[in-house]
């Protein structure tokens, strides 16, 4: 499990200031009904809950945890939960409004939701873990649910808190119910595929990108920030793709070698010694040159707000690809908009985990499980369908990746709502 790391300070606002102003922009472009607008900036429901947890030493400890539903006009809520000590209820909700728009641009029937915990998950026992995720878990249970909302895993969370949080759910039924969160463990209803899958769609638009700007693949220089459950599967797939992976950073440090890092040695390093800091096939660097150095890619995959107005002008690269969610502010897209930095927004470029998800899900529904490669190929067409739709919608209307892939998301709720009508 990984963890922890302080969010930068960007001085440019929270992560669902930016939210709003990307919905905000793109109602402009598109005309959006002034009164769809106001339902689609504020989040459905919340709910902020307190986990009081035994320590190890007898003590008490109370944890804040929050759950938000965005919408659900287009199905049940889907969105992971982030164990990180600097979570925030501004942040939880602007994940959860990005979910929405990420399902809707993949054509996924769910809703966006997303949940945090403010802790450091590194600082607890596996017992205090478990104790606390099953308290959480018990907490927000009037919310989640397979036809309701559906938890995931997130930055700070893995599978096996998946498994506790299902465990919970289904001891309060009475059953087992795997649909109620996705990324388990393959023996509680977990899919094959789903642990790599937001890795693989990120390499795959990572090449298609490369490819459309006439960008040899082979040997094209990638720095990846983050080396967790979406940056270090990274590593292996793109350098399969031919590329060289010069930079990769987490939060304890950053190595670069300009004639790529070696996969396998980085990955037993880091399992060595919990950080790719200190890795001998590289040079130190710290972790704000990493985003500096030339290179062709860039993807961040660990945290929100890491490319800013303050070092966008300086970026050396032609292409970013968000792995994480939010790691671009709408000051640092403006700049690299006007400098012809190609951005691959987070709605599309990191969708392949909630595609794979909803996989999961129909999977445990119909307690029928899908060979790895039926799940790869069918992960594979559907993130080159959004691609294809978002890069076209782009260049027809002239506008960024976001905007395209923005003015897509909310334009599928829009219709989702116009269609139900408003109740009462
Ligand atoms: P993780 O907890 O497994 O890994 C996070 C990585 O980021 C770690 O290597 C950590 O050291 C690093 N990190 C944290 N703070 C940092 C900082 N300040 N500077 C540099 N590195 C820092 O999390 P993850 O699941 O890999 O998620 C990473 C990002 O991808 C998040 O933004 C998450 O929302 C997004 N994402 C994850 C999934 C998924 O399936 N896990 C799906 C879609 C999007």
């Amino acid at each position: 499990m990984e963890a922890a790391g302080h969010a930068p300070r960007t001085g440019e606002g929270s992560a669902w200031e930016s939210a709003l102003s990307q919905l905000d922009q793109v109602a402009e472009i598109i005309n959006l009904d002034p009164r769809l607008h106001q339902v689609l900036r504020h989040p459905k429901r919340i709910l902020t809950v307190s986990a009081p947890i035994r320590m190890d030493d007898g003590l008490v400890r109370v944890f804040t945890g929050h759950r938000v539903h965005h919408n659900t006009s287009r199905g049940p809520s889907k969105g992971g939960i982030r164990y990180h000590p600097d979570v925030t209820l501004d942040e939880v909700k602007a994940l959860a409004m990005w979910m929405t728009w990420k399902c809707a641009v993949m054509g996924i029937p769910y809703g966006g939701a997303k949940g945090g915990v403010v802790v450091d998950p590194k600082e607890l026992s596996m017992g205090e873990l478990e104790r606390m995720t099953r308290r959480y878990a018990s907490e927000i249970l009037p919310l989640i649910g397979p036809e309701r909302d559906i938890p995931a895993p997130d930055m700070g969370t893995d599978e096996q808190v998946m498994a506790w949080i299902m465990d919970t759910y289904s001891m309060n039924q009475g059953y087992s119910v795997p649909g109620v969160v996705t990324g388990k463990p393959l023996s509680v209803g977990g899919s094959a595929g789903r642990s790599w899958a937001t890795s693989r769609g990120v390499a795959y638009v990572t090449v298609a990108t490369l490819k459309h700007l006439g960008m040899p693949v082979d040997e094209a220089r990638v720095i990846i920030q983050g080396y967790g459950k979406v940056g270090a599967p990274l590593v292996e797939l793109l350098q399969e793709q031919g590329c060289l992976i010069i930079g990769v950073g987490d939060v304890e440090g950053a190595v670069y070698n300009y004639r790529g890092l070696s996969p396998g040695a980085l990955a037993a390093h880091k399992a060595e010694a919990g950080t790719v800091a200190g890795f001998e096939g590289g040079d130190p660097i710290s972790l704000d040159q990493l985003l500096e150095l030339e290179c062709d890619v860039i993807i961040p995959a660990a945290i929100e707000g890491v490319i800013t107005s303050h070092n966008a002008p300086r970026l050396q690269t032609r292409i970013v690809v968000e792995a994480a969610n939010g790691p671009t502010t709408p000051g640092a897209d403006e700049i690299l908009h006007e400098r012809g930095v190609q951005v691959v927004p987070d709605i599309l470029a990191n969708a392949g985990g909630v595609t794979v998800s909803y996989f999961e899900w129909v999977q445990d529904l119909q307690a029928y499980f899908w060979k790895e490669e039926e799940v790869n190929e069918r992960l594979r067409e559907i993130m080159e369908e959004a691609y294809v739709r978002v890069l076209g919608m782009a260049e027809e209307m002239k506008v960024t990746m976001r905007q395209a892939a923005t003015i897509l998301g909310v334009t599928r709720v829009a219709e989702a709502h116009q269609t139900r009508g408003l109740y009462p």
